[in-house]
């Protein structure tokens, strides 16, 4: 069993998509072992996001998730890192195959309805980051 962390981003919150994500998640085989909805500060979404500094989208980016309300949790299941990718699609909704969940909720390549983590390393920060010395639930 692998666990990855995921959002369910402020724009999918706002756009009512949580319960159906979350189903989606469900029915996909994933258990959802912690979940908290809370709006990000600026600075949780800069420091989330620091690999990305340097981008010219940083501002807008971290602008954007500490808009609102979303939705953080650890999500457990065989090869859960790559499954949730896969069940995102591509960063970009106009280019993510269908049914995903970006080409089904996101909005543009920055409004993308969700984030999952893209290595065990990264998986192991992000939980960190969110849910520190948290014991999961069995
Ligand atoms: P991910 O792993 O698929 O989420 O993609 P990245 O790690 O490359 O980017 C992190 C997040 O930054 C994405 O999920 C988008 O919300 C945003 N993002 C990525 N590329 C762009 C871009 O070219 N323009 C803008 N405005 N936002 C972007």
């Amino acid at each position: 069993m692998e666990r990855t962390f995921a959002i369910i981003k402020p724009d999918a919150v706002q756009s009512r998509y949580t319960g159906r994500i979350l189903q989606c998640i469900e029915e996909s085989g994933f258990t959802i072992r912690a979940m908290q909805m809370r709006r990000l500060s600026v600075t949780e979404a800069e420091g989330f996001y620091d690999v990305h500094r340097a981008r010219p989208f940083f501002g807008s980016l971290t602008q954007f998730m500490s808009s609102g309300p979303c939705v953080v949790m650890a999500l457990e299941a065989e090869h859960a890192i790559a499954r949730w990718r896969m069940l995102m699609g591509a960063t970009d909704p106009a280019k993510a195959d269908v049914a995903t969940l970006r080409k089904e909720f996101g909005a543009s390549i920055e409004h993308n309805a969700t984030h999952g983590s893209d290595a065990p390393e990264t998986a192991a920060y992000e939980l960190g980051y969110f849910f520190p010395g948290i014991e999961f639930s069995k």
